[in-house]
């Protein structure tokens, strides 16, 4: 009951958008486009006392949730004019389709240490394990430490490589992220003759 009240909390969630403007570094070309966010906080409330306090600040701290989203979220989005992601944007397409093959790899690394390890624990008794005779168990380790090693630093590898040349603006088709940017984002001048009092805001691109 003590711990209950010391860990009271008041949560909040705030709900935001900004204009995102972005100059192409293929063609040069200024576009916008909206990117959407929910920010959440915490505030905490000692021995269930200063609800209001605690609100607040949960609201304080959603609101900067979300400004640090914005402020380093890469939302890929193509250039209405080219066609063309910008490099951190191929960067973020390329992690979200191949960020699989880190774990992949660190998983084999994992089992190489493990095998590894049993390959020289002699008290291990994998007859008492697995009900199996033990003779040639410790050979059978040593190949697996290997065979596991081999292909996870195979897989990291790979990553490294697929991370340097693989290009979403090659791999997915023209036609493609020229419907996707159509739909989602317009050159600053049309966004100016469309929104003339709204702001943007201009996110550093590499
Ligand atoms: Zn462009």
């Amino acid at each position: 009951m003590i711990l209950l009240l010391l860990n009271l909390s008041h949560t909040a969630e705030v709900q935001g958008s900004v204009w995102r403007q972005i100059r192409c570094c293929h063609c040069q070309a200024d576009y916008v486009f909206r990117v959407s966010a929910t920010g959440r906080g915490e505030g905490r409330m000692p021995l269930g006392l200063g609800r209001k306090i605690a609100e607040q600040e949960a609201r304080e701290a959603a609101l900067q949730h979300l400004a640090q989203f914005f402020a380093h979220w890469v939302e890929p989005m193509p250039c209405p004019a080219c066609g063309c992601y910008q490099p951190d944007m191929c960067r973020a397409l390329t992690d979200k389709k191949y960020g699989w093959m880190n774990f992949v790899g660190a998983t084999l690394l994992t089992f190489a240490c493990m095998f590894g390890v049993w390959v020289f624990q002699e008290d291990f008794d994998p007859k008492q394990a697995w009900g199996r005779g033990g003779e040639g168990w410790a050979t059978m380790w040593a190949v697996l430490t290997v065979v596991c090693f081999v292909l996870g630093t195979g897989v990291l590898l790979g990553r490294r490589y697929v991370r340097k040349t693989h290009d979403p603006n090659e791999t997915i088709p023209h036609e493609i992220r020229m419907a996707e940017a159509q739909q989602h984002a317009m050159l600053l001048a049309e966004f100016q003759a469309k929104y003339p009092t709204a702001e943007t805001f201009h996110f550093p691109s590499s």
